[in-house]
């Protein structure tokens, strides 16, 4: 034991490049107890994980050589909890288009999403998006920051979507994972920490599987 036993779950934040550090003070408003990760011995100790915005062809080599790819594949796939967001969103889909010939992603949401597919004259930029009323959390009105943003091209039958920008989905989400386009870290919102932290504390009420070292 060391201490993070299973009374409150633990949600990691992938912290291998990226906005990782405003990610995590997000999540500690939000109240939750976070972990950085870099190692698979981190991903042990966690409940869920938030992977970032940065650059996902990075991330996915550091996943690699940091020997967390696979772990963190075995995970998702057993139901752990994650919220992906820009290059994390990425690293959840299903098709990666325009992204590079090695680049891995964890195939844990279906959907399509084309790598910068804003274009360059516009690769950063702001809207205020309308969330789904099932994300709860008061108003409906949200302010999301595109930055370089991957764009969905495909949304999977099991996908729900749960907010989009000028008809395009943003934000959605499969059984316990979450992605968005945008950068929810970057306002002083933190309904979509929220909102993740709902899910990561319904699935750890419902299954308590975490290996505690
Ligand atoms: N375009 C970046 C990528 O491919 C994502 C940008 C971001 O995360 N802000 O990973």
């Amino acid at each position: 034991m060391d201490g993070t036993d299973n009374v409150v779950p633990v949600v990691g934040v992938l912290a291998l490049q990226g906005a990782f550090r405003v990610h995590e003070s997000m999540l500690v408003q939000a109240g939750a107890v976070t972990r950085q990760v870099r190692t698979p011995l981190d991903l042990e100790r966690c409940d869920a994980l938030v992977m970032p915005g940065g650059e996902s062809t990075t991330m996915s080599r550091l996943l690699d050589t940091a020997g967390l790819f696979d772990p963190l594949a075995a995970r998702i796939a057993a139901g752990m909890p994650a919220f992906g967001t820009c290059a994390g969103m990425i690293l959840l889909a299903v098709d990666v288009l325009d992204g590079r010939p090695d680049q891995r992603s964890f195939g844990a949401i279906d959907i399509a999403v084309r790598r910068n597919g804003y274009g360059r004259q516009i690769d950063s930029f702001e809207g205020d998006i309308q969330l789904d009323e099932s994300v709860g959390q008061g108003s409906s009105s949200f302010h999301a920051v595109f930055i370089r943003a991957p764009k969905v091209e495909r949304v999977g039958h099991d996908v729900a979507v749960l907010a989009s920008f000028a008809e395009v989905p943003v934000l959605a989400r499969q059984g316990q994972v979450v992605v968005a386009s945008f950068h929810p870290e970057l306002t002083a919102d933190t309904r979509l920490h929220q909102y993740f932290l709902s899910i990561v504390a319904a699935n750890h009420a419902a299954t308590s599987t975490r290996t505690v070292i």
